[in-house]
């Protein structure tokens, strides 16, 4: 593997101070640490800085990669030492990022606003109700905001009271000297208020002081034209409550479509197979087809017809799902040898059959004949 030069890394020149070193591996660090930098390379960046940082901030190993680049680090200097001690990328985080309040991934403040979780339901419509929409009534179990309370988590009447431990963040901060970094600031939850900002002395005697309640609630959900098996339902906003003021999460409504007796579905086109008999089939007839919609459609059928030949019949398919127009429905025809002949019915095939003679089919007559050896 090819190393980067580790001055280069850190972006700074070969004669650097202690101090621009240290300045120059802060900014990086704070740019590049995976917990601000979700770019997939960002880890693997960030642990080239902190390698670079590491040698160039010990004077002993400077000296030695001055002089021997990284193949005199290689040996017993041990580069495994870099990848130990860098196990946790969380106290690094904390060193880097406490005290700067609005920077990094916001989770300095203990009591900050929380999303509410999302929710699934799966509901099951027929075949029709998922091709023409329909309406649901969903009974959804989810954590919804306290309404005695209003959300406060204090009783009726009383008010939950800032702590004056914290000063109503929910942490408390503590200074230390770090060889590193100067004076860090590291940062806890509250032990008083266990990191919500504010004390309750009588809570609410429904949720508990917990500001949620688990309520059912019955909602309508209305189920366009055209969704499919799998289709998913966004109801933003009906998930869980967000916590502290945080916006409540969404709900999804996942579709599954009974399969149809006549009717299979792909896309929005419908397919459905056609039994004619043979006499239709070779005279040509007119035939009346099922549609989805409930009214029968006629299908014209030309003589001659050969078995899975398709018909198409546009606009009796499916509705399309947010736009407007159908699929088609598209009709392929079988043809049904006949059983269960009466006395007449055979009679007549049988003068058929006379009337055929050997014949087989007529285009592929030569083929059989090669076959038979009659020629
Ligand atoms: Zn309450
Ligand atoms: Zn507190």
């Amino acid at each position: 593997m090819d190393k980067r030069d580790y001055y280069e890394t850190l972006g700074v020149e070969r004669n650097s101070d202690d101090a621009a070193m240290k300045k120059a591996f802060r900014k990086l660090a704070q740019k590049y640490h995976p917990d601000v930098n979700s770019a997939p390379e960002a880890e693997a960046t960030f642990k080239e800085i902190n390698e670079a940082y590491q040698v160039l901030s010990d004077p002993q190993k400077r000296a030695v990669y001055d002089r021997y680049g990284h193949a005199g680090l290689s040996g017993a200097a041990g580069m495994n030492d870099f990848n130990q001690g860098f196990g946790d990328l969380g106290s690094i985080f904390e060193e880097l990022f406490s005290g700067f309040s609005g920077q990094g991934r916001g989770n300095g403040r203990r009591n900050a606003p929380r999303r509410g979780a999302d929710l699934r339901v799966d509901i099951s419509l027929s075949f029709e109700q998922a091709a023409f929409g329909t309406e649901r009534e969903l009974e959804v179990p989810r954590m919804e905001e306290c309404d005695r309370c209003h959300a406060s988590g204090a009783e009726p009447g009383s008010t939950p009271e800032r702590c004056s431990t914290c000063g109503g963040t929910g942490e408390v901060q503590r200074r230390q000297q770090s060889p590193l970094f100067g004076t860090i600031v590291t940062a806890s939850p509250c032990p008083r208020c266990n990191g919500a900002g504010e004390l309750i002395s009588s809570p609410c005697a429904k949720c508990h002081g917990q500001k949620r309640v688990r309520v059912t609630r019955k909602l309508k959900v209305n189920v366009p034209a055209g969704v499919d098996d799998g289709t998913r339902i966004r109801l933003a906003g009906e998930g869980e409550a967000g916590s502290l003021g945080g916006p409540a999460g969404n709900l999804y409504v996942v579709i599954a479509v009974e399969s149809h007796p006549v009717f299979v579905r792909n896309e929005f086109d419908l397919h459905m197979e056609l039994p004619i008999n043979i006499a239709q089939a070779a005279l040509g007839a007119n035939v009346q087809i099922p549609t989805l919609d409930g009214d029968p459609d006629k299908l014209e059928i030309p003589a001659g017809t050969q078995t899975g030949k398709s018909f198409r019949k546009r606009g009796l398919g499916i509705p399309r799902l947010q736009r407007t127009g159908r699929g088609d429905l598209i009709v392929t025809v079988r043809v049904a040898t006949p059983t269960n002949l009466t006395t007449e019915q055979k009679e007549l095939l049988r003068r058929l059959a006379t009337s055929f003679g050997d014949e087989t089919t007529e285009q592929k007559k030569g083929f059989f004949d090669r076959i038979l050896g009659t020629d």
